[in-house]
């Protein structure tokens, strides 16, 4: 793998800075006090070209590399986790999805929108009683005629509120217990029968919509069937395996704008006669921070690579999700700890960054599901 980002990159990158350090960070702060980002950035992301980045340039997107996405993705992060959530799931878990799976008719009717933010996508996998078991689901999606009948609830879904389009997980069979009577479906949010209730009081990711769903007899047509019928599971799989890699890329851009906040307030603030950045152990949580922005990046990165390449990358993005999301805890919790009381006040950047990286260790897989994925990987045995 070469580390040498190409010229594209690169200027993908810089964009992608200058875009996050004038339409996202200068109101990180305010938006996560007002539990709302500002819905007019669904608009600017679409317009820069991200909410399309790695769609095929024939469906209205950019036709871009992965390793670019995850560029975008960390300097998103890297400015307001909330605001690189709803690519990430737009984008990375629906967009690339339809283009993946979808049909002609599919690709056509939601893409162009998807990319270019008119409308905005969200996945509706976790029920409430059904999380890590995702394949235990059970809203139900009957057939009538040449309709399907949904009736369920969704827990915990991401830009819920704001979404035009559901990819929404049902069992079409449910004599087949498991993954393998499971379909997915292109549910318009705005579906009779089909209401939205926002969830409050997170920890972090507090200016975004996440939503529970309540689905009470919704009719979609058969032709709203992604993939074919009983696939459904893998259809999700196989958007959470590449979304690994987006959240591994959002926590590298919590960790380094915790390092970037360290290392600022460790030059400024005097103890001792001196500037904290004199005093050793001082030193020591900030080399911790970077140890594990430079660790994490490269995992990601290399993800990105096998994907860009065609080869298998599922093990490397579970490795990468479960480093990373571990690692932008621990920089967000040292850089805190370098601001002594003073990162325990939201006048300071520290203490968001570590409410919002807490949230990487649970979504999109569990650090403790990841385990287990690895683990079969290494070992051939399922402890599932
Ligand atoms: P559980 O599965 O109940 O797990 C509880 C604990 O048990 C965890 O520590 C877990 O690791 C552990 N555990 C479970 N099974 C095992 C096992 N076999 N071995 C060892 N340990 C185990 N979901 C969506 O579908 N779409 C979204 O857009 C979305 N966005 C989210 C946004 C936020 C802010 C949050 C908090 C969640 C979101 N989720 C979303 C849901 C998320 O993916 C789930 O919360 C996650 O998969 C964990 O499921 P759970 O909460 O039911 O925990």
């Amino acid at each position: 793998m070469n580390l040498e980002l190409s010229e594209e990159q690169e200027a993908v990158r810089r964009l992608a800075r200058a875009f996050t350090e004038r339409e996202v960070s200068p109101y990180a702060a305010d938006w996560d006090r007002a539990e709302s980002v500002d819905r007019a950035i669904v608009k600017k992301l679409g317009d820069v070209g991200f909410l399309g980045l790695t769609v095929p340039e024939e469906y209205g997107g950019s036709g871009g590399d992965h390793l670019s996405y995850a560029l975008v993705t960390e300097e998103l992060g890297r400015g307001d986790s909330a605001v690189r959530g709803i690519v990430s799931v737009s984008l990375g878990l629906v967009a690339k999805t339809v283009a993946a799976w979808g049909t002609e008719e599919q690709k056509r009717s939601w893409l162009p929108r998807l990319c270019s933010g008119e409308a905005l996508g969200c996945f509706g996998l976790t029920e409430p009683g059904t999380g890590s078991d995702a394949a235990a689901l059970t809203t139900r999606a009957v057939r009538e005629g040449d309709a399907y009948v949904i009736t369920g609830s969704k827990m915990f879904i991401t830009n819920g509120t704001w979404a035009d389009v559901v990819l929404l997980f049902a069992r079409t069979d449910p004599a087949t217990p498991g993954h393998r009577g499971i379909s997915a479906f292109l549910v318009p949010a705005d579906a009779p029968a089909l209401t939205r209730r926002e969830v409050h009081g997170k920890l972090g990711l507090r200016g975004q919509a996440t939503a529970e769903l309540a689905l009470d007899g919704v009719r979609v047509p058969a032709s709203a069937m992604l993939g074919p019928e009983g696939k459904g599971f893998s259809v999700a799989m196989s958007a959470l395996a590449k979304g690994r890699m987006s959240v591994a890329a959002g926590c590298v851009g919590i960790a380094q704008a915790a390092l970037d906040a360290a290392v600022s307030y460790a030059g400024q603030r005097e103890q001792f006669g001196k500037p904290i950045a004199h005093h050793q152990l001082v030193q020591e949580l900030i080399a911790d921070i970077s140890v594990d922005v430079d660790a994490a990046r490269l995992l990601t990165w290399r993800v990105a690579d096998l994907i860009d390449r065609g080869r298998p990358f599922a093990t490397e993005a579970s490795t990468a999700k479960l480093f990373a999301s571990e690692a932008a805890v621990r920089a967000a919790s040292n850089a805190l700890q370098v601001h002594g009381g003073y990162g325990y006040i939201d006048e300071y950047p520290a203490g968001k960054l570590l409410r919002d990286a807490r949230v990487m260790t649970l979504y999109e897989g569990t650090s403790q599901i990841q385990k287990l994925l690895i683990g079969r990987a290494r070992t051939g045995v399922s402890a599932f």
